[in-house]
């Protein structure tokens, strides 16, 4: 019987949703294990094999210390795959950049926080090495994530949709939400999930990041009509995408400061204060 390739999951600045995922994946697809071995996978398994072929990334590089593993990751496996959003944008964690690493090293772990934890703006993983393949999404689609290992597995090379989420969405013949009174990043965002936010009732938010021919004026004019500010504007596109924008320079369809201001707070949280005992 030939090798089976032998795959390792590796996580760097992320909420493990999308290996998370995986592992949810292996429940009703045992069979994918017949197909590779998994060496390493923290999440799953206390194994750590260091042999490996195919290394899948999830999270954002956030730390000087980050860039090592990740060139060690690189130097081992003949193929990277960037799972989710966090390792393929920057993600969530990248909305930190708005403030100045300080600012947010005090507000996260007080006043001695900046000396306790190392940490620098975040960044997808592609900022730092080669990336060959990407899974989008926050988390990532199950069924997504299949059929690029299938892909990889037969040699080929994935290929993501190159048009916005609404060609989904009208196939599902959903109602659309934009013109229901609710905002939805459709019209400029990458499709592949199957429009499942929209589909139960929600806007997209863009985790998939955008399509190439994403029009943002356009879609600004439409969120304008919902009676959002710009800046409301900004915060949505930036959710998912704000490392892109950064990226973008003065070309960046934002009207609000993407780089860090330095005095500036950070919002005052909107979770309550646990009751003192
Ligand atoms: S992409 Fe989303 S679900 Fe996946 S690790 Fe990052 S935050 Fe979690
Ligand atoms: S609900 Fe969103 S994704 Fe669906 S058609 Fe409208 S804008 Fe596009
Ligand atoms: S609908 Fe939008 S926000 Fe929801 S999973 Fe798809 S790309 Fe992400």
């Amino acid at each position: 019987m030939a090798t089976k390739p032998k795959i390792a999951f590796f996580d760097f600045t992320s909420c493990e949703g999308c290996q998370l995922t995986v592992i949810d994946l292996l429940q009703t697809h045992l069979g994918l294990l017949d197909l590779v071995e998994i060496v390493q996978f923290r999440e799953a398994m206390s194994e750590k094999g260091e042999d490996y072929q195919i290394a899948f990334i999830e999270g954002s590089c956030t730390r000087k210390s980050d860039e090592a593993r990740l060139l060690q990751i690189r130097e081992q496996a003949s193929m990277v795959v960037a799972l989710g959003a966090c390792a393929h944008l920057g993600g969530i964690n990248a909305l930190k950049n708005r403030w100045t690493i300080e600012n947010v090293q005090t507000y996260v772990y007080g006043k001695n926080g900046k000396d306790a934890y190392e940490s620098y703006p975040a960044r997808p993983i592609s900022a730092v090495i080669k990336v060959d393949a990407v899974i989008p999404g926050c988390p990532i689609d199950r069924y997504e994530f299949l059929r690029i290992v299938q892909l990889i597995l037969q040699g080929r090379k994935p290929r993501l949709p190159d048009y916005p989420l609404c060609v989904e969405c009208k196939f599902k013949e959903n109602a659309c939400l934009n013109t229901l009174g609710k905002p939805c990043l459709g019209p400029i965002t990458r499709a592949g999930c199957n429009a499942i936010c929209p589909t139960y009732g929600d806007g997209c938010e863009g985790c998939r990041g955008w399509h190439p021919e994403a029009n943002f004026t356009y879609m600004r004019e439409i969120l304008r009509g919902h009676g959002l500010s710009d800046a409301e504007i900004d915060a949505r596109f930036t959710m998912f995408n704000h490392y892109q924008f950064q990226h973008m320079g003065d070309e960046a369809p934002i009207t609000t400061p993407l780089s860090p201001l330095k005095d500036e707070p950070l919002p005052t949280s909107t979770f309550a204060a646990p009751k003192e005992a």
